[in-house]
C-alpha cells in the first residue's frame, strides 16, 4: 500500500455526500505519536499497551502506564485516544510471565482470556492507570478524551466481566479519593463469535472496532504468520466481508459506533467498500492516514453502499477482487 505521496490533511474529513468518517492511527509505542499527529490522524483507534511488557523483567506498574498513557493523551490533545487493554499470548509472548506453552496459541490463552484469568492482577493495574488517565483527559477539558477496548473478545460474559472489573476499579479510586473517569469502552471484534454476537456486544459497550488482522486469521482458519497459508489470510474474502457487514449491521440499530483498526483499514483501494459497509472509524498505520483522508472525501455515500452490496453478493474473492479492480 503506498500511502506516502498523498499530502497530509490536518483537518477532519467527510464523505462527498457529508458522512463523517474519522481517520486515526494505529501506534506501538511512545516514538509513533509524533509521526502519527504529524500525519494528520484524527487521534489514535488503536495503541497497542504490549510494547510496555517487552525487554524488561517484570511488568509495568500502574505510574509507569500512567505517564505512557498521558503522553498519548498530550500527543492528541483535542482528539479520542482508543487504548486497547494488553493483548499478550497468542503471537504476542512475553517471557517473564510464564504463559503456558500451547499446541495452538492463536487459539489459546490470550487477550482478554488472560485478562480475566491468570493475569487478572495485571488487568487491574492496567485499568487503575486507565482509568487516572480517563480522568485527567476530561479535567483538562480541550476535547481530547480517552477510550479503552478489550481485545480477542469472544463471549458476551467476558465482556461483562470487563465492565464489572472497571467498575469495581472506580470504586476502589473513589474510595481512595484518587481522580479518575470511566472512559468509553469498547470490544475488540477479531474472533467470528464476536462478530456474530456483535448485537450483544453493541448492547453493553460504546463502540467495536472491528481487528482484521484476526479475523481473517480465525474466519479462513489460517494463521496470520504462516507464509504457507498467506494466500487464504485475504480479507477480500466473501466470508470475511460477510463477518464485517454482520457487526455494523447489528450495531446499527443501537448507540455503539463501529470502527475498524486491521491493517484493511488503511488500503485507500477499500476505503470506499468499507464506508458502504457502514464504518464510521478507520484506524490504520500512521502512513496511509493522508491517502484514506483523501480518499474519503472523494466518496459518493450512496454508491459506496452499492459497492458494498454488490461486494457481499460476491461468492468468491475473485469476484470481490474484480469488481474492486484490487
Ligand atoms: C487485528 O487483529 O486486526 C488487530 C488490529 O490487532 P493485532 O494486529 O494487534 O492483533
Ligand atoms: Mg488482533
Amino acid at each position: 500500500i503506498d500511502g506516502e505521496g498523498a499530502s497530509v490533511v490536518t483537518e477532519r474529513v467527510s464523505t462527498a455526500g457529508g458522512r463523517a468518517i474519522e481517520v486515526a492511527a494505529n501506534v506501538g509505542g511512545e516514538a509513533e505519536l509524533g509521526p502519527a499527529a504529524e500525519r494528520g490522524a484524527d487521534g489514535i483507534g488503536l495503541f497497542r499497551t504490549e510494547f510496555l511488557f517487552y525487554d524488561r523483567e517484570s511488568p509495568p506498574g500502574e505510574d509507569e502506564q500512567y505517564e505512557t498513557i498521558t503522553a498519548a493523551l498530550a500527543a492528541f490533545p483535542e482528539d479520542r485516544v482508543i487504548v486497547r487493554t494488553v493483548d499478550i499470548g497468542g503471537d504476542k509472548p512475553v517471557p517473564y510471565l510464564d504463559l503456558p506453552a500451547e499446541t495452538n496459541p492463536f487459539l489459546g490463552s490470550r487477550g482478554i482470556r488472560l485478562s480475566l484469568g491468570d493475569h487478572a492482577g495485571l488487568f487491574e493495574t492496567q485499568l487503575r492507570a486507565l482509568l487516572r488517565a480517563a480522568g485527567h483527559a476530561e479535567a483538562r477539558e480541550d476535547g481530547g478524551e480517552l477510550a479503552v477496548m478489550f481485545p480477542m473478545i469472544s463471549r458476551i460474559e467476558e465482556a461483562e466481566a470487563a465492565l464489572e472489573v472497571v467498575e469495581s476499579v472506580a470504586a476502589d479510586l473513589e474510595d481512595q479519593g484518587v481522580d479518575h473517569a470511566v472512559p468509553e469502552l469498547g470490544a475488540m471484534v477479531e474472533t467470528p463469535a464476536a462478530a456474530f454476537t456483535a448485537d450483544a456486544l453493541a448492547d453493553r459497550l460504546d463502540f467495536l472496532s472491528i481487528g482484521t488482522n484476526d479475523l481473517t486469521q480465525y474466519v479462513m482458519a489460517a494463521d496470520r504468520e504462516n507464509d504457507a497459508v498467506a494466500d487464504y489470510h485475504d480479507p477480500l474474502h466473501p466470508a470475511v466481508l460477510r463477518a464485517i457487514d454482520r457487526t455494523t449491521s447489528a450495531a446499527s440499530g443501537t448507540d455503539a459506533w463501529v470502527g475498524m483498526c486491521g491493517e484493511m483499514a488503511g488500503d485507500p483501494a477499500l476505503t470506499e467498500l468499507l464506508i458502504g459497509l457502514g464504518l464510521d472509524e478507520l484506524s490504520m498505520s500512521a502512513v496511509t492516514v493522508p491517502a484514506v483522508k483523501q480518499r474519503v472525501r472523494e466518496i459518493e455515500t450512496e454508491a459506496a453502499s452499492d459497492l458494498a452490496a454488490e461486494a457481499l453478493a460476491c461468492e468468491t474473492r475473485a469476484e470481490v477482487r474484480d469488481l474492486l479492480g484490487a
